[in-house]
């Protein structure tokens, strides 16, 4: 008698555990996000989608070896899409094969098509510019305005850069040869290596201290650094670095900045696949595309949304619209480049 009421409250346990699973609203109810974009920017947009779809975010803050471990977990993972920057880390993600076509009439709608994967499988959700910090005082308006001129003796000994193997200086040596061809891009990589006042080092923001500091003259880095310095109260005195420097927008009168992306993937074997479109989507819409912009002074995808009054007033900026994947496929070649020239070895005289 005992057993058999032990064995039927185990059973009736099982029932209302598994009714409570079945339950559709509980299905659809959460989703889990590996992200590699940092919980300041990330609360602020999970917040606002919750309170908007009911639908609860867990975010795992992933610093290194994320894709691995999606690999190693397989159909097990337990992440339902993936956040992060850099088309170079999109593209890693693509050709891994953890990512799951979405059809999405809202994200067509929403990113352009050459920041989204031709097949849905990553989609663009902001754009920063890789363009020139310049010194205020020691390089006029009209001093630097291409790319192409970097590598212009004229900058001997002025330029300041970080490490050509960082992601984002590959996707902008890609960018170079998508448009000039290899045999160009190459010449011009040893033109600017020429022009460098040191060896590549730091990381974007080191390269405008470099500049506060009489270093060298021009920084290569992203936008939202500047924004970044601008406004480090807890750090002031990168407040400093950003006020030496002024934005120079490249080839502006031709084919526009480099611009990369940051951008989201859903993953296969989602176990949550609705609530992870559901939330790629509102990231892609206006609201997100707002946050995004002011709290990280990054570019929007979305046509309708403008940068911040902060980014704005560095000026308006024409971005090149060449393919994100276009630049993936040539990121292989342009790290070749890097070795051939052995540009991180710096300037050699
Ligand atoms: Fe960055």
């Amino acid at each position: 008698m005992l057993k058999r009421l032990i064995q039927f409250s185990c059973l009736s346990a099982v029932i209302a555990s598994s009714a409570i699973i079945a339950l559709p609203v509980q299905a659809a109810d959460e989703v889990n996000l590996y992200s590699y974009r940092q919980p300041f920017l990330i609360q602020p947009l999970m917040t606002k989608f919750t309170e908007q779809t009911g639908i609860k975010v867990n975010v795992v803050f992933a610093k290194k070896g994320m894709l691995e471990k999606i690999q190693a977990a397989g159909s097990n993972n337990p992440a339902d899409a993936v956040l992060t920057v850099d088309i170079g880390r999109l593209y890693a993600l693509k050709q891994a094969g953890v990512f799951d076509a979405v059809k999405s009439d809202v994200l067509e709608a929403n990113v352009p098509a050459n920041l989204r994967d031709p097949g849905g499988l990553w989609f663009g959700l902001t754009q920063r510019a890789r363009i020139a910090m310049v010194s205020k005082e020691r390089v006029k308006e009209s001093e630097l305005t291409t790319y192409e001129e970097l590598a212009d003796p004229k900058f001997k000994g002025r330029i300041c850069i970080r490490s050509g193997k960082n992601a984002y200086n590959v996707a902008l040596i890609a960018s170079m040869i998508a448009h000039k061809g290899e045999s160009e891009t190459k010449t011009w990589l040893e033109g600017l290596k020429a022009n460098l006042a040191r060896k590549p080092q730091g990381n974007d923001r080191a390269q405008a201290k470099a500049v506060y500091e009489g270093v060298c003259d021009i920084a290569i880095a992203n936008t939202y650094y500047l924004g970044a310095m601008a406004t480090n109260d807890k750090k002031p005195e990168q407040k400093k670095w950003a006020d030496a420097v002024r934005i120079t927008f490249l080839n502006q009168a031709d084919r526009g900045a480099h611009v990369n992306v940051s951008g989201a993937g859903v993953l296969k074997n989602a176990k949550n696949r609705d609530a992870a479109v559901k939330l790629v989507e509102w990231l892609s819409g206006k609201e997100a595309q707002a946050i995004y912009a002011e709290v990280n002074h990054e570019y929007p995808v979305h046509k309708d949304v403008q940068p911040s009054a902060l980014v704005a007033s560095w000026g308006d900026l024409k971005a090149d619209n060449l393919g994100m994947e276009d630049i993936a496929r040539l990121r292989e070649a342009a790290t070749k480049l890097v070795d051939e020239v052995k540009f991180n070895e710096g300037p050699t005289s």
